[in-house]
């Protein structure tokens, strides 16, 4: 069946401005690191993108390794592109990262200018794209040269393969540092990705939200679910077919008797301004302004639509901050 965009995709979606840039993006963003592999079927990663598009989620983002196998979410995205979202390029805002274990042999992870450049001539092949809108390098490589690392996006946008650039869990002195040698080079940095929930604040502890802030960037937050943990999944045990019980990413051992009783008094303070855990979380993430978006993942069509509808809800109360950081805070 030939999809054809929803017409009113763009009438309840926030968009806020990233950093200082002239480019805005959803506040709530969808990832395919999981849900997006050759274990899932194409016509459930169908209904998740299309549903998305049409809740004016105009950001996707990947990774050359997001699977499985390693690449799969890009060929699978790609494909569905191609069937789905060509006309619609122009009103989207695709990433993809190079940084981690992606191909075997010394070129094959970390910061190179071989291996970044090599990667995102891959990802442009596997997603049949001629360029994204955002190249990030993944992590920080403490033995590269971050001139060498950072110049290796910019020549990615010097030969127009991605329009902007962003680094992804550098901390505030390396992110300091990467603005000045892109800035230096004529390519600004865009945005910085790093985790950030309830329950893991290291953006604000470590003074990274300061830094992105005075040097105009703008910041993606990672797994403000924590992976379905800030969400109603865990709050009586591993159901099946969780992420924590297929034993991928999300450690179930997490899923403890003391996690599950601050979950709980969470999940009543969502519950007291009519709100789901997961709701909460993305409200909790996207009160600080300096944060551009929240970049989440679903595994289901409902899931997805839950979380957009996170978007307009009643500024968190000072009562409310105070007792979530009660229960998030250990
Ligand atoms: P989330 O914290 O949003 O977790 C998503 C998972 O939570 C879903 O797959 C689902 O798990 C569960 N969930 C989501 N919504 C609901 C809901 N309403 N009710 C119940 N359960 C729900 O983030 P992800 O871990 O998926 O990561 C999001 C994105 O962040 C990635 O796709 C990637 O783009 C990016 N990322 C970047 C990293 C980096 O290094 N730059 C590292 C990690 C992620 P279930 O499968 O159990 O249903």
């Amino acid at each position: 069946d030939l999809y054809r965009a929803a017409d009113g995709r763009y009438d309840s979606m926030e968009y806020r401005r990233t950093g200082r840039s002239g480019l805005k993006l959803p506040a709530v963003s969808l990832g395919l690191w999981h849900n997006f592999g050759d274990d899932r079927t194409l016509d459930s990663q169908r209904a998740i993108l299309r549903r998305a598009f049409d809740l004016g989620i105009t950001h996707f983002d990947l990774a050359n390794n997001y699977g499985p196998p390693y690449g799969a979410a890009e060929a699978n995205f790609g494909t569905l592109f191609a069937q789905d979202f060509r006309p619609y390029r122009d009103e989207l805002v695709i990433s993809t990262k190079a940084g981690y274990d992606m191909w075997p042999g010394p070129y094959g992870e970390w910061g190179s200018r071989k291996y970044l450049l090599a990667s995102l001539d891959q990802s442009l092949g596997r997603m049949g794209l001629d360029y994204v809108d955002i190249f990030y390098s993944h992590r920080f490589d403490p033995e590269t040269p971050l001139e060498e690392t950072m110049g290796a996006l910019a020549t990615a946008v010097q030969q127009g393969k991605a329009l902007y650039v962003g680094i992804s869990s550098y901390g505030p002195d390396r992110t300091r540092e990467a603005a000045r040698i892109l800035r230096e080079m004529g390519v600004p940095a865009l945005i910085h990705q790093p985790s950030y929930s309830m329950i893991n604040r290291w953006i604000e502890d470590e003074g990274l939200l300061d830094v992105l802030a005075e040097e105009g960037m703008g910041c993606i937050g990672f797994v403000p679910l924590a992976q379905g943990l800030l969400t109603d999944r865990y709050l009586n045990g591993i159901p099946q077919g969780s992420r924590a019980a297929q034993g991928k990413s999300l450690d179930p051992a997490l899923v403890n008797e003391e996690t599950t009783a601050r979950l709980r008094a969470l999940n009543d303070v969502a519950a007291a301004r009519g709100q789901s855990l997961a709701q909460l979380a993305l409200s909790w993430v996207l009160r600080d302004p300096r944060v551009t978006s929240a970049l989440i993942g679903a595994s289901s069509v409902a899931q997805l639509e839950a979380n957009v509808a996170a978007v307009g809800a009643a500024p968190l109360t000072a009562e409310e901050l105070a007792e979530i950081d009660r229960h998030a805070v250990e």
